[in-house]
């Protein structure tokens, strides 16, 4: 169990990206509860739907996932906005530049624009 969420049974440039999803191409999975299952199985005892192989569940995980670069950095209305910090301008942009480089969207906002 330990060994497999470590990596340490396959070199690490095979299974960097099953990893990264915590899908395991030598097992099954149930498409409908996403139970895994050992090799060998082909039924998910709960659902009794048939299972589908590590490789094509790493498919369709692959495909919802859109990742990082296709993640939207537009805030809409639906978003809710979180003040994380106040200060000066210059200190907000150097934060809100860090935000971006982890794909965090940010806004800035002046509390006091009336003031002037
Ligand atoms: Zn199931």
């Amino acid at each position: 169990m330990f060994r497999r969420l470590f990596g340490l049974d396959k070199p690490a440039s095979e299974s960097s990206e099953s990893n990264r999803y915590g899908i395991d191409t030598d097992s099954n999975y149930c498409p409908e509860c996403g139970e895994e299952y050992r090799a060998g199985f082909d039924t998910c005892a709960d659902c009794g739907v048939a299972l589908i192989s590590g490789i094509k569940k790493l498919d369709e995980v692959r495909q919802q996932d859109t990742g990082p670069s296709s993640y939207s950095m537009d805030i809409s209305t639906d978003d809710d906005l979180i003040a994380i910090h106040t200060g000066k301008l210059g200190y907000i942009k150097s934060l809100q530049h860090i935000l971006k480089s982890e794909q965090v969207p940010s806004l800035l906002a002046s509390e006091n624009a009336s003031k002037g």
